[in-house]
């Protein structure tokens, strides 16, 4: 196949224990049931509420979390349960750009090494002076000067600190980077300039994205295509105008609706507010998982859970309406 990546049926279950034994005795769903594929060359952005399992699912494909169910495949391979040396390996291939460059940076280490250090755990022999042109190559290619090498994480702005993130992960030459909410801790004014460079690095390094994010104005700006989150479900994934020109479940009708239609000059749509809050993953609503919120819910949904079809050419939606 094309796809660089396939997301069967993931879950992420964490237990949930209590009691005076610390018996387990329920479980977070964080992730329940989530299914999407990523073509080499494309980026496949990920939205949803704070909570919908967006980071975990992002997390477990890296295998910071192992998936207590469905299956990961990369380039073929099933990687959902590799260890050691495979795995060792494969993230080489798969590399991760964090929300927080405040959190993900040691302030107090020199830059020449934060970026190093990925290459030097994995090519223990490589020369030193290869290493350091390599390196400032890097740091000039992400927009920082090549005097940056030698300053401390601590003496550069957010958005500086983003581009040492995108250097270090660049590093090992990955083939797909899991970019979770890489904007959102950036002053409105830097975060554009930021996309644009990882859109320009993925024309020129080949690059596949998974790109997370809360932000829809910022999810428009990368995507290809676009997988709506809920409660640990994909609900609705297509390409992006699709997603935007013609929502079809009603959760991405209602999340689409805040946001302002190019088409009509900037004209706001009709607004569809949702009642109520998000329920908890722990005790998730049985049928679909939309039922309590849903402004289209009819009887049966809260028994039948829909499964993600096919409804338009590319458009997958999980709402009985279309069945
Ligand atoms: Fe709404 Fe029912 Fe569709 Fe769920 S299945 S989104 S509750 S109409
Ligand atoms: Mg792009």
């Amino acid at each position: 196949t094309h796809n660089l990546l396939e997301v069967e049926n993931l879950q992420m279950h964490f237990p949930v224990k209590g009691g005076f034994f610390r018996r387990t005795i329920g479980a977070v769903k964080a992730v329940d049931g989530v299914s999407f594929t990523i073509r080499k060359g494309e980026t496949l952005g990920l939205v949803g509420e704070s909570g919908c399992g967006k980071s975990t699912t992002g997390r477990s494909i890296l295998r910071l979390l192992t998936p207590t169910g469905g299956k990961v495949i990369f380039e073929n391979e099933d990687i959902t349960n590799v260890n050691g040396k495979r795995l060792r390996d494969i993230r080489q291939d798969i590399q991760m750009v964090f929300q927080d460059p405040y959190a993900s940076l040691n302030p107090m280490q020199m830059v020449g090494d934060i970026v190093s250090e990925p290459i030097h755990n994995y090519y223990k022999n490589k020369n030193k002076e290869e290493l350091k042109t390599e390196v400032m190559d890097l740091l000039t290619r992400v927009g920082l000067p090549e005097e940056a090498y030698y300053k401390y994480a601590h003496e550069f702005s957010g958005g500086q600190r983003q581009r040492i993130g995108i250097a270090r992960a660049l590093a090992l030459k990955p083939k797909l980077i899991i970019a979770d909410e890489p904007v959102s801790a950036l002053d409105v004014s830097v975060q554009s300039q930021v996309l644009n460079l990882l859109n320009e690095l993925q024309d020129e390094f080949d690059l596949t994205y998974l790109f997370i994010a809360h932000d829809l104005s910022v999810v428009k700006h990368m995507s290809d295509r676009i997988g709506v989150m809920y409660l640990g479900n994909i609900v609705e994934v297509a390409d992006k105008h699709s997603i935007y020109d013609n929502p079809m479940h009603p959760y991405t009708q209602a999340l689409i609706s805040a946001v302002p239609d190019a088409s009509k000059m900037g004209e706001k749509r009709e607004r569809i507010v949702l009642q109520g809050d998000v329920p908890s993953p722990e005790n998730p609503p049985s049928g679909c998982p939309f039922h309590t919120r849903c402004p289209k819910a009819l009887d049966r949904c809260s028994s039948i859970k829909p499964t993600l079809k096919e409804v338009k050419p590319g458009q997958h939606v999980a709402c009985i309406l279309y069945d």
